[in-house]
């Protein structure tokens, strides 16, 4: 593949020497940019990073950016994007001032997701998540996560991750896919929880396994839900497989997870709305990240997870989307930024590295993303004229981006 030269960059952001894997508490508002710069990419990878005000090699392929800023595109750690359809019919309700407990009465919910998904074929569900991965990108986003869990029964759960591990291979995005298949309990089990876990351990993660359709395992550790227990069970089930724990805690009880999780040495714990403060000292003490989520915050209108106090303690932070049809139905990691500065009080910086370099890491992908540095896949985004990083959470809702390129490749 020839070489493809990005000439006259305004900026340069999140330029990175050191191979590090993610930056923790204040190191997450260092923020190295270049100025007037150009790059070079070959094979999908960044090539070379010319210095400061350094003239440009020759290339008959190249863009002109003309002073425009230049980031790596976003790592999303968290998402359900592999659903049957959406929840509008629930927000109505909610919106008419219908309870939770009202909604859930007339069919909503996790439960409502997974028949809708039961009854959906393979193809029909990875067409419409290839519509909506198509429309991530656009917004920025070069990676993703993806869980199962809106299946429920052996044949859905695995049904979810063909599709994930499908658009792998159909898109230039970077995928990782997770098994949740205690993101609820069916209602076919509704008085026999050990059968579920049983189908789960026993039967449901072999399978996964023997087709190799998960790199991760996850539980919804949460009251009426899974409790400690059974999540510990699940996922020292999981490492059986080599599957790495990213496990949903805290979101509405702190039921004890977020250590005994930490001690495990789960990759990430996701949501931690709810934390207490040994809570917060086990993570801040640790390598696990702390995976927080404020669109679902805003929509369920739930607090907001402590980011500032976690990077004042030295957490490893990592913003994400959590998009699914029910409790966060956005995927565009630029408002997740936004989110986060006016609701969390963190700054650009600090957003823009938890949805970068440390989304990365919360997907074992940080050597490959996350910064703008040699050798890593050239998956990048030109703004658009006269914006910068900053730009990004002031106008909230905007998308400021002009071209994202991934492995090399104009989308
Ligand atoms: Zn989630």
């Amino acid at each position: 593949m020839s070489l493809l030269l990005l000439k006259n960059i305004g900026q340069l952001i999140q330029v990175e020497n050191q191979g590090r894997p993610y930056k923790r508490g204040s190191e997450m508002a260092d923020f190295p940019i270049l100025r007037n710069c150009w790059l070079t990419i070959k094979n999908g990878r960044i090539q070379e990073i010319g210095a400061e005000n350094s003239a440009p090699p020759t290339s008959t392929n190249s863009i002109d950016v003309q002073g425009a800023t230049l980031m790596p595109t976003y790592v999303d750690s968290h998402s359900h994007l592999v659903y049957a359809s959406n929840r509008q019919d629930e927000f109505a309700m909610r919106l008419a001032g219908l309870s939770y407990e009202e909604i859930a009465a007339r069919g909503g919910g996790i439960i409502n997701s997974a028949k809708k998904l039961r009854a959906y074929s393979e193809e029909a569900l990875f067409a419409d998540a290839q519509k909506r991965l198509a429309e991530l990108i656009q917004m920025g986003t070069g990676a993703i996560e993806i869980k199962s869990g809106y299946g429920l029964d052996m044949e859905s759960e695995l049904k979810i991750l063909r599709v994930a591990r499908r658009l792998a291979k159909e898109s230039k995005v970077e995928i990782k896919t997770t098994f949740l298949g205690a993101h609820a309990l069916p209602p076919e089990f509704k008085n026999d929880k050990e059968g579920y876990l049983s189908l789960l351990i026993n039967d449901m993660l072999p399978a996964i396994a023997a087709e190799n359709l998960a790199d991760y395992i996850d539980v919804f550790c949460e009251e009426n839900y899974f409790s400690l227990e059974e999540s510990l069970r699940i996922i020292s089930a999981g490492k059986e497989y080599g599957l790495e724990a990213k496990v949903h805690v805290n979101q509405f009880n702190s039921l004890g997870a977020v250590p005994a999780m930490v001690n495990r040495g789960a990759l990430s714990l996701d949501h931690l709305e709810v934390m207490t403060e040994a809570d917060i000292e086990s993570i801040c003490e640790s390598n696990t990240i702390a995976c927080l989520l404020p669109g679902c915050s805003h929509f369920l209108e739930i607090p907001y997870a402590p980011a500032k106090e976690l990077i004042a303690k030295n957490a490893i932070i990592a913003l994400a989307t959590d998009f699914n049809p029910g409790s966060s139905p956005n995927g565009n990691m630029n408002s997740v930024l936004s989110l986060a500065c006016v609701k969390m009080k963190i700054s650009a910086a600090e957003a823009f590295t938890a949805s970068t370099l440390n989304g990365a890491s919360a997907m074992g992908l940080s050597a490959e993303l996350g910064s703008i540095e040699v050798g890593k896949l050239a998956s990048l985004m030109i703004l658009k004229q006269g914006y910068t990083l900053e730009s990004i959470p002031y106008h909230f809702g905007h998308n400021l981006i002009e071209t994202v390129i991934l492995k090399g490749e104009i989308q």
